[in-house]
């Protein structure tokens, strides 16, 4: 039965194409996900395989919070006040990690959110954020922050802090927590 075969063997190759043609596409679309949408980190850390990388971004603490922050640290040394940044950047993969933790320990996403907020929304992610220690050097931080442009952020969390003003002017009023600032 050559011509039976001969019909097997023609779809056979044709389901081999298919699937190589999913599979391109497939690629092609993670590729074009990357791209456009920046943002996507969480939804991208659980898609890309470990041959891929994150989208560009910020990949280091920003230049100028560095220069913020060693400058309240000297002062704060000169005072004898330890100052030390515990979490600086992280990155997308390292920020889902501890939505993740957070979500298995409080339960919901909202909860965790409270305390961690998703990739595309975190300031630790984006370079912009620092989170600080020991308790006495976060409070000494808090009290002379604005001097150098870093300002506490949440109500929930001394530790955390943000270059959101120009040095020498006011902090903004506190937020509940990090969950109030999605909305
Ligand atoms: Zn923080």
């Amino acid at each position: 039965m050559p011509r039976i075969s001969a019909d097997q063997s023609t779809r056979r190759a044709f389901a081999r194409r298919a699937v190589l043609a999913l599979a391109v596409l497939a690629v092609a679309g993670v590729g074009l996900r990357l791209t456009l949408d920046g943002g996507a980190e969480s939804a991208w850390a659980t898609l890309a395989g470990p041959a891929l990388r994150a989208p560009a971004a910020a990949t280091a603490l920003d230049a100028d919070l560095e220069r913020r922050f060693e400058a309240a640290q000297l002062d704060a040394a000169a005072g004898g006040v330890e100052l030390r940044i515990t979490s600086g950047w992280r990155s997308a993969r390292e920020q889902q990690r501890l939505v993740d933790e957070a979500m298995t320990r409080y339960g919901s996403a909202e909860a965790a959110h409270r305390w961690v907020l998703p990739p595309e929304r975190s300031a630790h992610v984006a370079g912009l954020a620092i989170d600080v220690g020991p308790a006495a050097g976060a409070q000494w931080l808090e009290q002379h922050g604005s001097a150098y442009g870093l300002c506490r952020v949440y109500v929930n969390e001394p530790w955390h802090f943000e270059p959101l003003v120009a040095p020498g002017t006011p902090c903004p009023e506190l937020q509940p927590d990090a969950g109030a600032a999605l909305g």
